[in-house]
């Protein structure tokens, strides 16, 4: 069984030092080994960013995509390769503003991957522009006299379209963070898992400080019920999203290959390996 060490690869990431994506990719190099992956049995799919780098660093089948566009990219390499383990990964910036509506439909669909994301509410590979998760007032080169814009708040979007896992961790924390992806690959479709990754360089209001303490843990709230679709939506609304932890999840819906007709059977190739390209044709 492959150890963690064997997901690395000898690629050293450039990212600033101190930014939350180092935490992320050893949670993903620890949640795989510790879920009893080989190498060969993972695919990192990533989208363009600072965290875009992220499937160039991990020693797995992998594919650095174009902006936003990882999750269509992931569902492609899952479907077309069912044994694999497909996780999806990039920033708030690729996934919740020009993919923000693969996000959605992938959501709906419920293919069976993962998708992390790394967010730091800033657009840092461009040097510091207002992103999506950007608060309003917040202040960047391109909104110098602050954000005129609401700050999205992609959980409780994901509750309302479907999402069959919802996940929220903090770049700080390992421990929960190897936890909570551990737990979305076992996950029967897509499980979404929002990361707060401070970027330390651009970011310099929401730091790893301001997270610690405006963050709730849910690990520490006595009763709650992360089967609950409402619960889930009424603690998000009440923390302002700043909640981290297993937020929902819902075992009883199918995942899309579960629901396409023929799915789970071989390909027809497979199933009869003498047919001719003619009689192929014909079916
Ligand atoms: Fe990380 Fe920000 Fe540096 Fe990018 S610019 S590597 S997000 S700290």
């Amino acid at each position: 069984m492959a150890t963690f060490k064997e997901f690395r690869n000898n690629v050293k990431p450039n990212w600033c030092p101190g930014c939350g994506d180092f935490s992320v990719q050893a949670a993903i190099q620890r949640a795989a080994a510790n879920v009893g992956l080989e190498p060969e049995q993972l695919a990192v799919i990533s989208g363009i960013g600072c965290s875009g780098r992220i499937s160039g660093y991990i020693n797995a089948y992998g594919l650095h995509g174009i902006h936003g566009r990882a999750l269509p990219i992931a569902q492609g390499v899952k479907l077309a390769n069912r044994d694999l383990t497909v996780i999806a990964s990039g920033g708030d910036g690729d996934g919740f503003a020009i993919g923000m509506g693969h996000t959605i439909h992938a959501i709906r669909r419920n293919i069976n991957i993962t998708y992390i994301v790394m967010d730091n509410q800033i657009y840092g590979l461009t040097k510091g522009q207002t992103s999506p998760r950007s608060a309003e007032g917040f202040k960047t080169k391109s909104t110098p006299e602050g954000s005129i814009e609401s700050a999205l708040s992609p959980l409780e979007l994901a509750l309302s379209s479907g999402a069959t896992f919802v996940a929220q961790s903090f770049s700080s924390d390992l421990k929960q963070l190897t936890a909570l992806i551990e737990e979305g690959i076992k996950h029967e479709g897509f499980s979404l898992i929002n990361v707060f990754s401070p970027c330390v360089t651009f970011n310099k209001v929401n730091t790893y400080d301001w997270f610690k303490e405006n963050i709730t843990n849910l690990d520490t709230v006595e009763g709650y019920d992360s089967s609950n679709r409402i619960q889930a939506m009424t603690k998000l609304m009440e923390t302002g999203g700043l909640l981290t932890g297993l937020i929902y999840q819902n075992k009883e819906r199918k995942s899309y290959e579960d629901l396409v007709p023929g799915f789970r059977q071989e390909p027809l190739a497979a199933q009869n390996p003498e047919i001719t390209a003619e009689e192929f044709d014909k079916l």
